[in-house]
């Protein structure tokens, strides 16, 4: 079977580092079987909503999947409380399929905008993350199709080593055809508590208490006009049962469009202050109801928002940091704040609760700060690799789903278990098919020292 492909130039979500592909977008797994068949000396990365920020999805010069044909999302098993979706369905379409019955996808990460396939290979994190884990701890059986053209149903029971290193792999064991995920069965209404912290130590002791008493929690904090104050927000579903948990309240999430071409940044110093100035000092109310969705992703209702930085898009700095590190995050807090060659725009900090099983999965045990900059600044780079030290240097790791720009010696540091990953990833991919312009930057599969592919 052959299925044909079109030359497309493409890039993440941060809209740097482009490159071009041969496009693929299979209707069916024969047709994802049939594509990883036919591919050419540069492999093949399988590709869904694009909403990882860095080079994760793209393959230059080879060939990209794009998954989001596969979006068959299943009738819910109540009885079990889980459903079978496409490796390329949504998580916002799949909310939207199950909320009428009451039930809720138990993580989903700051934008729904994201498929089942990307939420798996990036094992993302929500905000619920210290009680609920990540996306890959409510995952019951991956439908993969391994390079070899076979299709395979893995669960833990299965095949334990090649579930956990699907889980956040990065799309570097197969591609995810569909998935059985388990559901909760909840509204879709959330009680929010906000409360305004005036440095970086009150916003992390109102995370912490946040985390003891409350299912969801972050903060927005400002790397501009000051050194880690900001806005704490706290929040859990409330009551199935009670009224308002069936009604729209605070649905009404803030709907604006930004133009399709925006030709310069609009990120800059002044503008962010200003804008920082306005968010922190407006009025808050200390609790109120809100929908879930405009509670855990507010940035989804701006839509193409990396426009605003112009034609050289932004790069997001996410990096975790183990318990005990606090003194660590302090001064990357503060080298950002005094020192950064770019503007730290939008800032958000969070805590992670125990790490997953996946050998590549981001979330550890600890903090994680994540920074948008505009790129293109001369210095920017230079400056995020003494933050990379100094992360790896406390025993963190940077996240690979919103990285453009790590250095390779980086990886072993940070992600300590690579060649537990690298060893099944080899087992199930020893040709060397599967690979992605991430892959090749970081050695990912193969290691800094071999050279690429
Ligand atoms: C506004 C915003 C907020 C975000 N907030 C969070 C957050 O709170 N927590 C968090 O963890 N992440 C967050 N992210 C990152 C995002 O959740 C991940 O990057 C996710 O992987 C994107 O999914 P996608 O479908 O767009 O995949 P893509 O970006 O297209 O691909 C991402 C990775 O998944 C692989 N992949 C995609 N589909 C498949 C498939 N079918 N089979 C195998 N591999 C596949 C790709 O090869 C690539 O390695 C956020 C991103 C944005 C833009």
């Amino acid at each position: 079977m052959f299925v044909p492909g079109t030359r497309q130039r493409l890039t993440g979500w941060g809209r740097t580092a482009p490159s071009v592909a041969t496009v693929v977008r299979p209707a069916s797994r024969d047709e994802a079987s049939a594509a990883l068949d036919t591919i050419g000396a540069r492999g093949v990365t399988a590709r869904g909503l694009g909403r990882a920020y860095g080079d994760a999805a793209q393959n230059g010069g080879g060939t990209v999947l794009d998954c989001t044909a596969l979006d068959a999302i299943g009738a819910v098993d109540a009885e079990r409380g889980t459903v079978v979706a496409g490796g390329g369905a949504s998580l916002d379409a799949i909310g939207r399929a199950i909320a009428a019955h009451g039930w809720v996808l138990p993580v989903v990460p700051g934008t729904r905008i994201v498929t089942v396939g990307g939420a798996i290979a990036a094992d993302v994190h929500g905000k619920g993350h210290h009680r609920d884990g990540s996306f890959g701890a409510h995952v019951e059986a991956i439908t993969l199709v391994l390079p070899d053209g076979e299709t395979r149903e893995v669960t833990r029971a299965s095949d334990r080593a090649l579930f956990d290193a699907t889980t956040g792999g990065m799309g570097l064991t197969g591609v995810i055809a569909a998935a059985t995920l388990r559901l909760e069965r909840a509204s879709g209404t959330v009680r929010v508590t906000t409360t305004r912290t005036r440095d970086l130590d009150a916003t992390m002791l109102a995370l912490v208490e946040a985390d003891a008493r409350h299912r969801y929690s972050v903060a927005w904090i400002d790397l501009v006009g000051g050194r880690g104050r900001g806005i704490v927000g706290a929040a859990d579903r409330i009551d199935l049962d009670a009224p308002s948990a069936r009604g729209e309240a605070g649905r009404r999430a803030l709907r604006l469009a930004v133009p399709a071409v925006v030709p310069v940044n609009l990120v800059r110093h002044a503008s962010v202050r200003a804008f920082n100035e306005l968010w922190l000092r407006r009025p808050i109310r200390a609790e109120a109801l809100q929908s879930f969705d405009a509670f855990n992703a507010p940035l989804d209702a701006l839509g193409a928002w990396p426009r605003l930085y112009g034609p050289r898009g932004l790069l997001q700095y996410q990096c975790a940091l183990p318990i005990g590190a606090d003194a660590a995050l302090r001064t990357i807090v503060e080298a950002i704040a005094d020192g950064a060659p770019a503007v730290p725009a939008f800032a958000v900090l969070k805590r992670l609760g125990a790490a997953g099983d996946g050998p590549l999965s981001f979330p550890i045990e600890g903090w994680t700060l994540a920074v948008d900059f505009p790129a293109g600044a001369p210095v920017l780079g230079a400056f995020l690799d003494t933050l990379d030290e100094r992360v790896a240097a406390a025993g963190g790791r940077v996240y690979l789903a919103k990285d453009a720009r790590m250095r390779a010696e980086m990886v072993p540091l940070m992600y300590p278990r690579i060649d537990e990953w690298r060893e099944t990833q080899a087992r199930v991919d020893p040709r060397g098919v599967l690979t992605s312009d991430l892959d090749r930057r970081l050695g990912l599969t193969r290691g800094a020292t071999r050279g690429p592919r």
